[in-house]
């Protein structure tokens, strides 16, 4: 039994596995990497994947460490080529074996320029062959519906404490991008934490997206893992065979989480039925996170919530922006300042800017310094004395001191922004916890 290339991806790619060409910093293509020997869909080197940077033979791709920078191959396009490239066969049809030696392994240099038999234009591209990750997964698979993106996840899966150990209930799985986050967290299979067996237990209810959710998690290796099961959970709650998978931390990604709550009590079951067996853990507190885009969605929630008993409900709202900080520089039309063209256009004109420069600047550092909110900043000394005369250099450096901080906002990072409901289910106190804790501290005794 192989161990999941996106828990454990050894050293090497590997035959019957998934990998991730990287075509660019943001262009991820998931492949599975073929052993195919012999022709394959029309090429004799066995499975070619084509990407805008050329052609990559799953033999370049076998067996190369992680990270590894593979150059294009001319490939042979076999039957295919004569088929339907007749006339220019020939020179499509390079010797298959030569492709091997388009690895330029270990990305030795950094850079494209190895030097590769076959300098010929289809084949001058390279990318980066990568292992599986559930982030490059989120930006790359399949979407089939709205995902939960990286910044949302790695939140939610800490604050509903996932790890090695935690049983998840998951629903619906939809893409699978918090499917695949979800099962890392938990993922039991590291040297010591044999005893702890953590899963995902995800339910969907589209029948296309449970199948195709289906296939993907044995093609990559997480059936062992992930249990999937197609369910409308509103109707038939989250019981496995009748048996409970005894949650400890559970995820909604549903239009109506509401609908699914009654499920998930101490005693499970819809509409106060009782003793039946609940799909929780009887002897854990449990984390939920449900996730939703509309506030009227999360009133809901929350009042179905506080109904059924659970307390700490909190809701967040991830606003993940990048910013870029920089000091502005004073006056310093340097030739593409932000994208414009500045330079000037003479010698006679740099002369004029530079003394204009270094007028304002005697003028700035002349004043106390007064770039922050701090009132007391009035009694402050001017740092220079501005009667001195100073050097290039010494200009230089205040310059880049006096430059004000400024902030830009990076493009925004995809995230699908929703409402992040948290709350947390307390062990139940039974009669018989009251009586052991009677018997181990009486009371009056
Ligand atoms: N969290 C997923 C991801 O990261 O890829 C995306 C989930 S998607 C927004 C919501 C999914 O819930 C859809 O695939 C939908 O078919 C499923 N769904 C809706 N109602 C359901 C129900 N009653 N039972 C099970 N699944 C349901």
């Amino acid at each position: 039994h192989q161990v999941s290339p996106f828990l454990d991806p050894g050293r090497r790619t590997k035959a019957d596995s998934l990998a991730i060409l990287q075509l660019s910093r943001d262009d991820f293509v998931p492949v599975y990497l073929q052993s195919t020997v012999g022709e394959h869909d029309g090429y004799a080197e066995g499975a070619v994947t084509n990407t805008r940077f050329g052609s990559f033979p799953h033999s370049t791709l076998l067996n190369v460490p992680w990270g590894s920078q593979i150059r294009a191959s001319k490939v042979d396009t076999g039957s295919r080529g004569r088929k339907r490239k007749r006339g220019v066969t020939e020179e499509a049809d390079g010797p298959s074996s030569e492709a091997t030696e388009n690895v330029v392994a270990e990305k030795e240099d950094g850079t494209a320029n190895g030097t590769t038999k076959q300098a010929v234009a289809d084949s001058s591209g390279f990318i980066h062959i990568l292992p599986p990750t559930p982030e490059i997964w989120t930006t790359s698979l399949p979407h089939r519906t709205q995902v939960v993106y990286t910044p949302d996840y790695s939140y939610i899966l800490q604050r509903i404490r996932a790890r090695p150990g935690t049983t998840i209930i998951e629903a619906g799985a939809g893409s699978g991008s918090f499917t695949h986050a979800s099962v890392r967290a938990v993922y039991n299979g590291y040297p010591g934490d044999g005893k702890r067996k953590g899963k995902v237990v995800s339910f969907e209810f589209n029948e296309e997206r449970y199948h195709k959710m289906k296939k993907e998690i044995l093609d990559h290796g997480l059936e062992g893992l992930v249990t999937l099961t197609h369910r409308d959970v509103y109707r038939d709650g989250f019981l496995l065979d009748g048996k409970s998978p005894e949650a400890d931390a559970v995820f909604l990604d549903l239009p109506a989480p509401w609908e699914a709550l009654p499920h998930l009590t101490r005693r499970g079951g819809k509409d106060g039925e009782t003793e039946r067996v609940s799909p929780l853990h009887p002897k854990k507190t449990v984390h939920i996170c449900t996730f939703s885009p509309c506030i009227e969605q999360v009133t809901r929630t929350v009042s179905t919530l506080r109904h059924l008993g659970w307390v700490d409900i909190e809701m967040v709202e991830i606003a993940h922006r990048k910013l870029h900080t920089l000091r502005e520089r004073v006056g310093l039309n340097l030739p593409v300042d932000r994208g414009v063209n500045n330079s000037p256009r003479d010698v006679e004109e740099a002369l004029g800017r530079l003394a204009e420069i270094e007028e304002r600047l005697r003028e700035t550092i002349a004043r106390p310094r007064t770039d922050g909110d701090d009132e007391d900043m009035e009694d402050e000394k001017p740092a220079v004395d501005a009667e001195k005369k100073m050097d290039a250099p010494e200009l230089l450096k205040y310059m880049w001191q006096d430059g004000r901080l400024v902030t830009r906002m990076e493009p925004e990072i995809k995230s699908h922004t929703s409402y992040l409901v948290f709350a947390v289910l307390p062990v139940e106190w039974t009669a018989e916890d009251e009586a052991a804790a009677l018997e181990k501290y009486p009371v009056g005794g």
